[in-house]
């Protein structure tokens, strides 16, 4: 059986690389720098996908306020969509989906809300 200090790179002759021992222990480093460094990836993630929520939320509500000075009613995000004051039906980005229930509403108030908004991390528009 071979001793640890046989399977060293210097004690190698003519053969370049590195040993298994070697290999194992940069990977581990490897492996200990992405655990460390992942959490901090996705939430850095979340935050910047509420933000586009935040700025969804915004955007709806002007369009709403236009909307509203024109016909004297606040309207759904489908009036919006139909009546060309948004482009298209706008959903959360935080649901990854293009789903109806992932979109805004607009209550009697004109206030806009995220129907997605019980998964965000923290209230939208704050
Ligand atoms: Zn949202």
């Amino acid at each position: 059986m071979l001793a640890i200090h046989e399977w060293s790179f210097k004690d190698r002759k003519g053969v370049a690389g590195f040993t298994i021992l070697e290999l194992l222990a940069v990977f581990a480093i490897l492996a200990i720098i992405v655990a460390l460094a992942a959490p901090r990836f996705v939430a850095v993630i979340e935050e910047s996908k509420i933000k586009a929520c935040d700025n969804n939320v915004e955007m709806i509500r002007k369009a709403a306020e236009m909307y509203y000075e024109v016909k004297g009613e606040w309207p759904q995000e489908q009036d919006l969509v139909d009546e060309n004051y948004i482009e298209r039906y706008i959903y959360c980005p935080l649901s990854n989906t293009e789903s109806e229930e992932y979109a805004y509403d607009i209550d009697e108030n004109g206030k806009v809300t995220c129907r997605n908004a019980a998964n965000h991390s923290r209230e939208p528009g704050v």
